[in-house]
């Protein structure tokens, strides 16, 4: 992947781009993939001081703010205060998310709540605001950040393969409620992708996943980017509704 934010895809030139979970792994990834490609990008991580960091260290326009996506005032006021202070907001990703792992027999109360709250609520708070900013320009890309596991379930992972199978779907009726207004929802899902939040897996889950995986590797956060950058622009036009693997063949 090519450093900073000078690159020679200038297909977001204009465009005013926010992503969710920008401060590292996939969310950063995609940060700088939409602002190689000349997009101006907000970023956004709980906490302030992090995220404006990240933002500039990544450099060019590209601005961090504080949101924890639980808060659905919040996300809101986030939202219509980005397409405000823009003028326009062309494309959101629903990036941000959590996993706690555990046995469907073990797994803690709190941490249920915590990952329907974070992934389900909190994507659904983001393409609803999302959305109600772009309704009023007829135009705008919504992608949603889902995964694997939410198509094949995953050992250990159910309450987060539920989440992930929750957004998969919101992004499908938001397509249906939000193509008349211009407004394309796709979903990416990733397969096994090295990040912070696989960090945990143990070497077996890892040689085991590369062994069923076709490309004979795990993905790369920059993998993931790659094609959110692809539903964001003008080479995604008539695509609405999909869910995109982005998983090595892992799925097959
Ligand atoms: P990371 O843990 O590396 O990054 C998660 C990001 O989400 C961080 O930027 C974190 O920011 C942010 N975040 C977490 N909770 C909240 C919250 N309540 N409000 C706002 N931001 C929050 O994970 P990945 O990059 O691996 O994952 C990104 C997305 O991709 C997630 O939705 C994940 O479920 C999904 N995914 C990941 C896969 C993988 O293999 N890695 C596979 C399939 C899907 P901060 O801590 O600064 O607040």
């Amino acid at each position: 992947m090519r450093d900073g934010v000078t690159g020679a895809d200038p297909g977001l030139s204009g465009k005013v781009a926010l992503v969710t979970g920008g401060t590292r792994g996939i969310g950063l990834a995609t940060v700088r993939r939409l602002a190689q490609a000349g997009a101006t990008v907000v970023l956004t991580g709980r906490d302030e001081i992090v995220a404006k960091e990240v933002a500039a260290a990544v450099g060019g326009p590209v601005t961090g703010q504080q949101l924890d996506i639980t808060d659905a005032d919040g996300v809101a006021a986030l939202v219509k205060g980005v397409a405000k202070e823009h003028g326009r907001l062309d494309v959101v990703v629903a990036n941000a998310g959590i996993m706690e792992g555990a046995p469907l027999g073990m797994i803690r109360e709190d941490a249920v709540q915590r990952m329907l709250t974070t992934n389900i609520a909190g994507t659904i708070h983001t393409v609803q605001a999302g959305g109600r900013a772009m309704m009023r320009a007829r135009s705008g890309s919504i992608i949603v950040v889902a995964s694997i596991v939410g198509e094949r379930g995953g050992a250990g992972q159910s309450v987060y393969s539920a989440s992930k199978a929750a957004v998969a779907n919101l992004a499908l009726s938001a397509a249906k409620e939000l193509g008349g207004f211009g407004i394309r929802v796709n979903a990416v899902a990733p397969g096994v992708i090295d990040t912070a939040l696989t960090a945990e897996l143990s070497e077996k889950v890892r040689t085991d996943t590369v062994r069923n995986t076709p490309l004979g590797r795990l993905g790369s956060a920059d993998d993931v980017a790659g094609a959110i950058r692809f539903l964001a622009g003008e080479e995604a036009a008539f695509i609405t509704g999909q869910v995109l693997g982005v998983d090595g063949g892992l799925v097959l």
